[in-house]
């Protein structure tokens, strides 16, 4: 069935995930503040719209690609989306927000009439770029299965992981294990430089025994062993360390508000805020490795022997 999607926020990611279902047949109402993205949305086939509001009163589905939790409650409550929208109408936030924010957005669009999803991605714009993104969805069946046809437009994998905010707790809890495990590779090349083994006979060792992850042997964060990593080309995202900043700092406030403390991950988060506002800001997040080789060496005895 070919749906009317309004599709609110033609970012990096949302103006290629706009594109796509444009060209998969769905009649695609976009809009964005930026009138750049809005011109790009237009040539890949995306009808613009006056406003969020004119784009969401003739839709049957509203997604949409926000920066932060606040930008997806402002539009839906204080700016008007929701009471714009046709009773009834699907709306689907794949930004990445608050696991609060979420279950905040969910409860808004119910108590208007409405149906809600969260459905936060991971693949990158490379994967909102060629519709491999992986969702992580939250809320109904109903609501899950309406969706459905158009993430798989979208990505490649869809996993439904339960009720309200599901997706959004999905979505920190992975890229909780990808920022701690980034910094615990990156720790480990540390210690093996200071103990005199090569990257190569690290990689060939842990890429093939227990130390093996996504963040060793895809995004490796020494140059040499993968050539495709960000590492080979001047730490160029990639994924950015202020997303992965951004993210931990989520998976910090889950932690905060449910009184409990993982320890590394707060740290990891502390780690990726310092270095997303310092020399990461337009490094991938591989790029930690130097921040903390320059902290292991500051740490170093004076009568070390490196
Ligand atoms: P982006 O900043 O490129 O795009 C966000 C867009 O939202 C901007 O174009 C902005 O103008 C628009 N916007 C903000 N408020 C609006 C409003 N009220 N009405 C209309 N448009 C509005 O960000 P992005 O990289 O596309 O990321 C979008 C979301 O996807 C974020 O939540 C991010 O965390 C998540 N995400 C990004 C990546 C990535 O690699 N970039 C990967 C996974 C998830």
């Amino acid at each position: 069935m070919t749906n009317v999607v309004a599709f609110i926020g033609l970012g990096r990611m949302g103006g290629p995930m706009a594109a796509n279902l444009a060209a998969a047949g769905h009649r695609v109402l976009g809009y964005d503040l930026v009138p750049a993205s809005l011109s790009a949305a237009a040539e890949a086939g995306v009808e613009v719209a006056e406003s969020a509001l004119s784009a969401a009163a003739e839709a049957d589905v509203v997604i949409t690609m926000l920066p932060a939790g606040r930008h997806v409650l402002a539009l839906y409550q204080d700016e008007g989306l929701l009471a714009a929208a046709k009773p009834g109408t699907l709306f689907v936030d794949c930004s990445t927000i608050d696991v609060a924010d979420a279950r905040a957005a969910h409860e808004a669009a119910v108590a208007a009439g409405h149906r809600a999803l969260d459905a936060p991605v991971s693949g990158g714009v490379m994967g909102a770029e060629a519709g491999t993104l992986t969702f992580m969805a939250g809320g109904g069946e109903a609501e899950y299965a309406q969706a459905a046809p158009l993430l798989s437009v979208l990505g490649k994998k869809a996993v439904h992981c339960g009720g309200p905010g599901a997706g959004q707790a999905a979505k920190i809890c992975n890229n909780m294990i990808l920022g701690i495990s980034m910094i615990a590779v990156s720790e480990a090349f540390v210690l093996g430089e200071s103990l005199g083994l090569s990257h190569q006979a690290l990689y060939d060792v842990a890429s093939t025994a227990s130390g093996q992850c996504w963040a060793l042997t895809t995004n490796c964060p020494v140059p040499g062993p993968v050539p495709a990593s960000p590492a080979n080309h001047g730490y160029e995202p990639g994924f950015a360390a202020p997303l992965m900043a951004k993210d931990l700092g989520l998976a910090a406030n889950a932690l905060h508000a449910g009184g409990i403390d993982t320890g590394l991950g707060l740290r990891a988060a502390e780690l990726y805020a310092a270095f997303a506002e310092g020399r990461g800001a337009g490094q991938d997040f591989s790029g930690i490795v130097h921040a903390l080789r320059d902290a292991a060496q500051a740490a170093e005895p004076q009568n070390g022997t490196r």
